[in-house]
């Protein structure tokens, strides 16, 4: 096997596998460990174990799909996300570690009790992951994608929890009045931004991504929408791109929001934005 060929033996073993695969070692291993069904200490203690035929040409498969640039979360079908398991498919964008900041500002800003509404759910980890460390909330997640939501409706039985999915165009079937926090991940990357045509994200679904506008339109969509569905003091918090926080805080300020300010992600950069609504 070299960088250019991807095709494994039948009766290779794990060990030799692991010494000339054409993808990066950490790759090699969460692949081998999905043909073969075994973890991390397994491929290690029996790295003598030969692949059967079946395996071989599986991994094979995904060896070529992984050269062509596809995500691994995408050939696995899973990644982990706020300690919790998702299926993924290229329906849905893949959670991001950045995305668990949000997250956590959820679990400290949703009242006891609270219901929460989550825009654009996609594969449901922002609700699932919610609702997961907050078994006190109820919460709604939408997205406008039928296919996002099977994935979603699955991954809250996976991860067995109870979560109100909706079919909805940002609010426009959202009929609950009065949530004590709505949050979202939305599209944000402007158009025609080169990251779009590179890595990872040429394979994810473009409309999770971009708004195919300056970036800010769904952010501004929630933010003028989501007065309508707030209880009077409930926070409304937004993942946002790098270079956008100013941008939303003033959006946030300019509709009336309380409170507006944003937090930094681990890398030091201000990621989620967010204000209270304050009828009074
Ligand atoms: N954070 C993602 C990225 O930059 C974008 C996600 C989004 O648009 N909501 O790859």
């Amino acid at each position: 096997m070299s960088l250019k060929d991807a095709s494994v033996a039948a009766g290779t073993t794990i060990a030799a596998i692991m010494q000339r695969a054409p993808v990066a070692q950490l790759e090699a291993r969460i692949l081998l460990g999905h043909v073969t069904q075994l973890s991390r200490v397994q491929l290690i203690t029996q790295s003598e174990r030969a692949l059967t035929a079946d395996e071989a040409q599986q991994l094979s498969q995904l060896f070529v799909r992984r050269l062509a640039g596809e995500p691994i979360a995408y050939l696995t079908g899973e990644r982990e996300f706020f300690g919790l398991s998702f299926k993924v498919s290229p329906a849905v964008l893949i959670p991001r570690p950045d995305t668990e900041l949000l997250v956590e500002l959820a679990i400290q800003h949703l009242p006891p009790q609270g219901r929460a509404l989550d825009m654009g759910t996609g594969s449901g980890a922002i609700a699932i992951a919610l609702v997961h460390a907050r078994p006190d909330a109820g919460i709604t997640a939408l997205d406008v994608s039928a296919e996002a939501l099977v994935i979603a409706t699955d991954n809250a039985s996976k991860n067995h929890v109870q979560v109100e999915f909706l079919r909805s165009d940002w609010f426009s079937a959202v009929n609950t009045q009065h949530f004590d926090l709505i949050v979202s991940n939305p599209p944000y990357i402007v158009q025609g931004d080169p990251h779009l045509s590179e890595g990872d994200l040429r394979f994810e679904p473009v409309d999770a991504l971009t708004d195919h506008g300056n970036g800010l339109s769904d952010l501004h969509t929630i933010t003028s929408g989501a007065r309508q569905y707030l209880a009077s003091g409930a926070w409304l918090l937004m993942e946002h791109g790098y270079d956008q926080a100013a941008a939303v805080r003033e959006m946030l300020s300019a509709h009336g929001y309380a409170e507006v300010q944003s937090w930094r992600d681990l890398a030091g950069i201000e990621r989620v934005s967010g204000g209270r609504y304050d009828a009074a």
